[in-house]
């Protein structure tokens, strides 16, 4: 028999619209990217599979969840790596929610009950009926109306993908390029405005390094549960903190191959090593320098002296910061690449946007 089927639905909100096939029994079995009206659809991965639509949330986003760790976020464009765990799934219907999956269950149902009235044609379907009809047997499905908004909506600084979160530090689900460092400009361009504004040196420095040391962590997380590591360097892994320079790039360079000096000179090396010493002075001893202090950095300063940071040495540890995190980013991407295509599509209309802006 031969249909077509139409959707509508009468809510004033943004409607973004994906689609996946399923079985009639309303199981979900394969994607179905929508190209545009008009372009035909792709081959259906079974015989007798209906076409479901999923309209978005109020806010026109899609909301996720991982098989693996059972994680959930959203995004507007879809995207296939969990942000949490970095899974990356072969198929977007494989990321549907449970909400998402008792609604195809209904669609299917519907769907099947007009269809079976017998008269080839063209039928209707009305998506706000069926979300109803979901909420009638289930709490209402929520991700039809306004999926829950969770605690990092961040547009991803490599492809442009808008993703909303649980906690702060995730990966792009469309690249897989981890937003910590974007996190982390945010903190460091905080610390300038506060050294700027004649805030305390000393407690800029202090929490540039904190900032760092957090930074660090969520990367060597990341790598403990990614990469396979005798039992003695995931020990040491998981119990790492990253407030001291040498440590760390030892580290991180004997476990990993990632060198987060890279492109410092010695003197900068000096430099920041010193600050890192400093951040404990600061954060415990109230800035006299105490006997560990002394014998940790070799800083020829006498035991309860003073020590002081300037704006200048805040904006170069700002800096420093900075430059580290770089490289443990890059690094890190080095061993886990994103997907370059969502990243040069939008390096793509970037550029078309800069161009037609400038032609005013
Ligand atoms: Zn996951
Ligand atoms: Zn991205």
């Amino acid at each position: 028999m031969s249909y077509s089927v139409e959707w509508s639905h009468c809510r004033p909100t943004p409607a973004a619209m994906f689609a996946v096939y399923a079985i009639p029994q309303g199981i979900p079995v394969g994607d179905l990217p929508i190209r545009g009206i008009g372009s035909p659809w792709p081959p259906e991965p079974l015989p007798g599979c209906l076409p479901v639509l999923i309209a978005s949330d109020s806010t026109g986003m899609f909301g996720h969840q991982c098989p693996t760790c059972q994680g959930y976020w959203r995004t507007r464009d879809g995207g296939k790596i969990c942000p949490y765990c970095g899974y990356e799934s072969e198929a977007q219907y494989l990321l549907l929610t449970e909400a998402q999956r008792r609604y195809v269950k209904e669609y299917c149902g519907m769907l099947a009950s007009v269809l079976h009235s017998g008269q080839p044609g063209k039928y209707s379907i009305d998506l706000d009926a069926v979300a109803d009809a979901v909420g009638k047997s289930h709490p209402k499905p929520a991700f039809y109306y306004a999926e829950e908004r969770q605690q990092n909506l961040f547009k991803c600084a490599a492809c442009g993908e808008v993703n909303d979160v649980l906690g702060t530090f995730a990966y792009c689900s469309s690249c897989g390029t981890r937003n910590d460092l974007q996190e982390l400009e945010k903190t460091i361009q905080q610390i300038r405005d506060r050294a700027n504004a004649g805030g305390p040196s000393n407690g800029c420095v202090r929490d540039a390094i904190a900032a760092f040391d957090s930074f660090a962590s969520q990367y060597a997380q990341q790598l403990v549960a990614r990469v396979p590591l005798t039992p003695a360097h995931k020990s040491y892994l998981e119990h790492a903190h990253f407030q001291n320079v040498e440590a760390t790039t030892v580290m991180f360079r004997e476990f990993f191959d990632i060198d987060v000096l890279s492109g410092l000179n010695e003197e900068d090396i000096a430099f920041t090593t010193l600050r890192f010493h400093r951040r404990h002075v600061y954060e415990h001893r109230g800035g006299e320098a105490d006997e560990k202090y002394i014998q940790d950095s070799g800083d020829p300063v006498r035991l309860k002296q003073a020590l002081r940071e300037d704006q200048e040495s805040a904006h170069r540890t700002a800096n420093m910061v900075k430059k580290l995190a770089t490289n443990l980013h890059m690094g890190f991407h080095n061993i886990f690449p994103p997907i370059e295509e969502p990243i040069k599509y939008h390096r793509r209309r970037e550029r078309e946007r800069q161009r037609r802006r400038t032609q005013g």
